[in-house]
């Protein structure tokens, strides 16, 4: 069993690539950001906990997310590895992490902090199927997300204000793991400011090797 990191900031498009490599590797996307959605949805003493962090931008406690993982990763899907979207953010969740289970690849998506907003501010999916659109740069098409329940969703934390403070927490808190994860080997940055074929043609060399 072999895991994998998807890391970078916010907008980076960890979702977007997430589903293809899913689709590529048969690794289960595993995001905290959407389990922690999920629970503030269904009124979870998780989610009441996390709603008030997520819509100012700032990290869930470790603690709570450690435990979210810790069951996660014992459900049957995820017997031969994950994908990790959003996880881990700090260096104690790596840290747990790194005991919980073996991590051979952490890719890095690269996005400059002035695309940010304007690709986050753009963005929504179906809420039935999970597919991923961007106004501007990856519109639906006439052929709809591919399911038969078409339902656009978009994030409320999916605004200028609190991109900022997600941004400012992402480089306070999230960047300092490249260098924990670098010094370990297992770290590859890949350029995510281009067209988001070419992004994924890179991600799957990168889990080559
Ligand atoms: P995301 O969907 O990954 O952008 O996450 C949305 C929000 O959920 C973040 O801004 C944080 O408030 C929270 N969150 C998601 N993943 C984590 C994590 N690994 N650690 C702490 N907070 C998280």
């Amino acid at each position: 069993m072999s895991s994998i990191v998807l890391f970078g900031p916010p907008g980076a498009g960890k979702g977007t690539q997430a589903e293809r490599i899913m689709d590529a590797t048969g690794l289960p996307q595993v995001s905290t950001g959407d389990m922690l959605r999920a629970a503030v949805k269904a009124g979870t003493e998780t989610g009441m906990v996390a709603k008030g962090f997520m819509e100012s931008g700032q990290l869930v406690p470790d603690s709570v997310i450690i435990d979210l993982i810790k069951d996660r990763i014992l459900e049957d899907d995820a017997k031969n590895g994950v994908m990790f979207d959003g996880f881990p953010r700090t260096i104690p969740q790596a840290e747990a992490l790194a005991e919980i289970t073996p991590v051979t690849h952490v890719i890095a998506i690269e996005v400059p902090d002035e695309r940010i907003v304007e690709r986050i501010c753009g963005r929504y999916s179906c809420a039935n199927c999970g597919s991923v659109f961007h106004d501007l740069f990856n519109p639906i098409g006439d052929d709809g997300c591919g399911c038969e329940k078409w339902q656009e969703k978009r994030r409320s934390d999916d605004n200028e204000a609190t991109v900022n403070s997600r941004l400012n927490t992402y480089h306070e808190q999230t960047s300092p793991l490249a260098e924990w994860y670098r010094s370990k080997g297992i770290f590859h940055a890949v350029n995510g400011d281009r067209a988001i074929d070419e992004i994924t043609v890179d991600i799957l060399a990168v889990l080559e090797r």
